[in-house]
């Protein structure tokens, strides 16, 4: 990726490092404009986290790592902010895991669609889903509701970081397992999931990777364990609290 010259020693280097990404990603097409105005939104909340992942955050991500491990068939979303964000990063967590990648767009064009492959593609996936589109979620309009049949569509787990609020909704409403990345606790999409992730999509899916790694080798009954013992209210609810304490 074409990155910058920051100092790592900036105090604002993993910020000034993402609005580079993000712009980047919007010159190679891969992102919208309106994946701009998403990431300002992102940021705020993220400033009022104290940018780093919380505890509750990290748990949730050892509870989302044991949901993926466990699915018949997990599916990792990737829209245009993710891709341009943690593209490498994303692919290792579908390695570690054994999850497929696939597209899926707010705004879809098969440009977009397509300039996302190509771009996952060159940071190592192979197969990656959602041009086929043979699928759709019920209850949304035509455009935003469509999926591939064999990816999304047949999932019982689906991991979808930065997703919008309709969407989300909709896929918990299918029942599907939702695991979601958001920066915004009080988001509709945080508050469907089944697994809310409050954290940066940047630091989040690195972690979720690495919790997946050191379960791998954890029994089917241990697995459970940590998905059963995981309360999404109670992370809601401690990040909202340490977003409006500023981490008092
Ligand atoms: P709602 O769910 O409240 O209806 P929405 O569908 O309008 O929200 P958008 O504004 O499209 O949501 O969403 C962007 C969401 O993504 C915001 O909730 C924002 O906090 C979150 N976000 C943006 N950038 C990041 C990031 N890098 N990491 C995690 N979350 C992010």
């Amino acid at each position: 990726m074409d990155e910058i010259e920051i100092p790592e020693s900036h105090p604002r280097y993993e910020s000034l490092l993402t609005r580079h990404r993000i712009e980047h990603g919007v010159d190679l097409g891969i992102t919208s404009r309106q994946g701009l105005i998403a990431q300002g939104r992102g940021e705020a909340y993220d400033y009022l986290l104290g940018e780093e992942t919380i505890p509750s955050a990290d748990d949730a991500a050892r509870a989302a790592a044991a949901h993926l491990l466990l699915a018949d068939h997990a599916v990792l979303s990737i829209n245009g902010n993710v891709a341009a964000l943690v593209p490498g990063e994303m692919v290792d967590l579908a390695a570690a895991t054994g999850a497929d990648l696939e597209v899926n767009l707010f705004n879809r064009t098969e440009e977009r669609m397509q300039a996302i492959v190509d771009h996952l593609r060159e940071h190592g996936a192979e197969e990656v889903k959602g041009l086929t589109a043979d699928g759709r979620i019920p209850g949304l309009d035509h455009e935003r509701a469509k999926v591939d049949a064999d990816g999304i569509g047949d999932a019982d787990v689906v991991l979808v970081p930065l997703e919008d609020g309709d969407r989300a909704e909709a896929l918990a409403s299918m029942g599907k397992t939702e695991l979601v990345i958001d920066l915004n606790p009080l988001s509709r999409s945080a508050q469907s999931a089944t697994v809310p992730i409050v954290d940066n999509t940047i630091r989040a899916v690195p972690n979720v990777t690495a919790h997946a790694e050191d379960l791998a080798a954890a029994s089917d009954a241990a697995l459970r364990e940590i998905v059963d013992e995981f309360d999404a209210d109670a992370a809601l609810d401690a990040a909202e609290d340490r977003i409006r304490s500023g981490g008092e």
